[in-house]
């Protein structure tokens, strides 16, 4: 049976992290704050919402909500994102995406300052990800795989990682960042050709598809750790993963659940990514 690398285990560590940060911060004075710009009042993005208010509560970071009309012009959306992007008091900024339809995303992520874009969303952001300079801040789910995997200790230098999906959110940022810590990585697409053997031949195995139950036994070998990233909903309406998990617990080494993984971690990585975006703001420049 596989072990399961379980989302809180990695939180619980990674909030005492936080915690700790901040405390040294607030004895400084520097008191972290993030601002969450959010336009209409879609059901999905006021349960994230909820999440991170309990959970940057709970490391001590103050969020600031700022609420605009679905209806919201675009001169008004940018004027907001300039605003936060002067208020000295706010350190990071979350932009609930996608966008309204008629809002254009482009030039509100490009609006939005690199140093307060602790949602991994700017190009200065990918930048950084790419070049490994402390330029902005990685996706977070990106960067929730590789907190899993470190804390669990899975040695990632010098190992075969096979990423499946190449989106700017999940599937491009985390192989960099698999690459930057000296794995020999593939990434793995659409048009991908003998994807079983390809994900067959991992040792760590990272599945980004958006497709549920996709990766199976046949992608699947014994001493893999396989990392789900995907959230889907199957026909009986349940939460499930890209991966089949009954194959994966009788195969491999170790896998995340879905629910309870790379989700878990994902609003913990942003809280830490405030935290340091204060620092850095509180640093002489
Ligand atoms: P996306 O933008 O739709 O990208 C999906 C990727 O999967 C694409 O690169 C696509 O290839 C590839 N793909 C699709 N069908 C494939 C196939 N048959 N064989 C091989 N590759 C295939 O999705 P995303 O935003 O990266 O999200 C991926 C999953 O992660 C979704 O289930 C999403 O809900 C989930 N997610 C989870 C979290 C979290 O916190 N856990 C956060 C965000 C998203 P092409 O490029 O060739 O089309």
């Amino acid at each position: 049976m596989a072990k399961l690398l379980m989302g809180k285990e990695v939180t619980a560590a990674l909030n005492e992290r936080i915690k700790s940060r901040v405390n040294e911060l607030k004895a400084k004075n520097v008191f972290p704050k993030l601002a969450v710009l959010r336009v209409g009042a879609r059901e999905d993005d006021l349960s994230y919402e909820r999440s991170l208010i309990k959970r940057c509560d709970a490391v001590g970071i103050e969020v600031k909500p700022v609420f605009l009309p679905e209806d919201v012009t675009q001169a008004e959306l940018v004027g907001s994102v300039r605003e936060l992007n002067e208020d000295i008091t706010v350190h990071g900024v979350l932009i609930f995406r996608p966008l309204p339809k008629h809002l254009d995303d482009e030039e509100v992520r490009k609006t939005l300052h690199t140093r307060k874009d602790i949602d991994g969303i700017t190009d200065g952001s990918l930048a950084g990800v790419y070049s490994g300079a402390n330029l902005g801040y990685p996706p977070c789910t990106a960067e929730a795989c590789i907190e899993i995997l470190n804390h669990y200790g899975v040695e990632i230098e010098g190992k075969k990682c096979v990423v499946v999906g190449r989106s700017l959110v999940i599937g491009k940022p985390v192989s960099m960042m698999l690459l930057g810590k000296n794995a020999t990585v593939t990434m793995c697409h659409s048009r991908t050709r003998d994807l079983a053997g390809i994900c067959r031949d991992a040792d760590i195995l990272i599945a980004a598809i958006g497709k549920a139950g996709f990766i199976k036994a046949e992608h699947l070998s014994r001493g893999q750790t396989v990392i789900d990233v995907g959230i889907n909903v199957d026909e009986n309406g349940k939460l499930t993963g890209d991966v089949k998990f009954d194959d994966a617990e009788n195969l491999v080494e170790a896998v995340t659940p879905v629910p309870g993984g790379v989700g878990t971690v994902t609003t913990s990585v942003l809280a830490s990514h405030v935290a340091e975006a204060a620092f850095r703001a509180s640093m002489p420049k």
